[in-house]
């Protein structure tokens, strides 16, 4: 087997929708073109917005497509300690710092007049001074972590997509990677587990683009390994409607009680990713041996 591992990274918030099967599928078919291992990672970092009980039915749901994966998932409610380990390295090197300003003090700063001109976080806190911050910190104030974006460059290599300029200091600014509950952000922790857990290929959807230049920023600032990126273009229902998790009816449950097969389905899903005919039938195995990149379209495909 070729060294190196895809994966897919559901976090169990919603039911898994046909655009979220159709992003696994192209994950799962690139790595297992390519020999690679294929991991599962459930992210449950944001607890409060998680509901343990989906867990079980998107896995069911992946497997039941044809998605295998090797070892058990990782579960990122598990993995505190590592991001703790982590974090502390980016702030022993400076590269993080606390922010104690609420969502008010960033909007007011931003609609001052002659304010700063970024749609972000217009870096308020970026040059306290350590002194102050640890007095500030003692005293109880409440705040979160930024990572500095500064010294980001300003263009993202993505391998579909190819060169996209970015530029995190205007969209976005300093971004938050601890909030202020103590709990890490979906892209530190995501960024962690991909490289930590030998991941080198990352296959999402294009709503994830801007979080490709972050993930590998925060992953240059820790001297880790950067996987390739590649995000497709979203998967929207008829009329130009963006699938939603949470609406049921876009879910594998949903779409097999309309009558269609799990073999239609599924090859309906491959014909989206240009992998074969419409109307053709195509097998999880046969995917995994022709799935070309080059046959991906690059606009958006619509599910009705
Ligand atoms: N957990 C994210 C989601 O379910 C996906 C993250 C990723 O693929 O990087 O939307």
């Amino acid at each position: 087997m070729a060294v190196g591992a895809g994966r897919y990274a559901p976090s169990p918030t919603g039911l898994l929708h046909a655009g979220n099967l159709r992003t696994a599928m192209a994950a799962w078919a690139s790595a297992r073109a390519k020999g690679l291992r294929f991991l599962m990672r459930i992210e449950d970092i944001d607890r409060p917005r998680c509901r343990p009980e989906l867990e079980a039915r998107q896995l069911r749901d992946l497997g039941e497509l044809g998605i295998d994966w090797d070892g058990e998932p990782v579960r990122q409610g598990d993995r505190i300690d590592i991001y703790t380990n982590y974090f502390l390295r980016l702030r022993k090197a400076g590269d993080v710092y606390p922010c104690f300003c609420s969502r008010r003090d960033v909007a007011e700063a931003l609609s001052a007049p002659h304010g700063p001109s970024t749609t972000g976080y217009p870096g308020t806190c970026a040059a306290m001074s350590p002194d102050e911050a640890a007095s500030r910190i003692a005293a109880g104030g409440q705040h979160c972590w930024r990572i500095r974006v500064a010294a980001a460059p300003k263009e993202f290599h993505d391998h579909f997509l190819g060169s996209v300029p970015i530029d995190l200091e205007k969209d976005g600014g300093d971004f938050v990677i601890r909030r202020a509950d103590g709990l890490f952000s979906y892209q530190f922790a995501c960024a962690v587990d991909d490289a930590l857990t030998g991941v080198t290929e990352v296959v999402r959807a294009d709503d994830l683009l801007n979080s490709g230049l972050r993930q590998s920023w925060i992953l240059r600032c820790l001297n880790l390994p950067v996987p390739a990126y590649h995000h497709i273009p979203l998967m929207h229902g008829g009329e130009g409607r963006r699938l939603a998790k949470r609406e049921n009816s876009d879910d594998l449950r949903g779409i097999l009680s309309r009558g269609i097969t799990m073999e239609q389905f599924r090859s309906a899903l491959a014909a989206s990713l240009g992998q074969c005919d419409r109307g053709a039938s195509i097998s999880m195995e046969e995917l995994a041996v022709r799935w070309d990149w080059h046959r991906v379209p690059r606009s958006a495909a619509v599910w009705l």
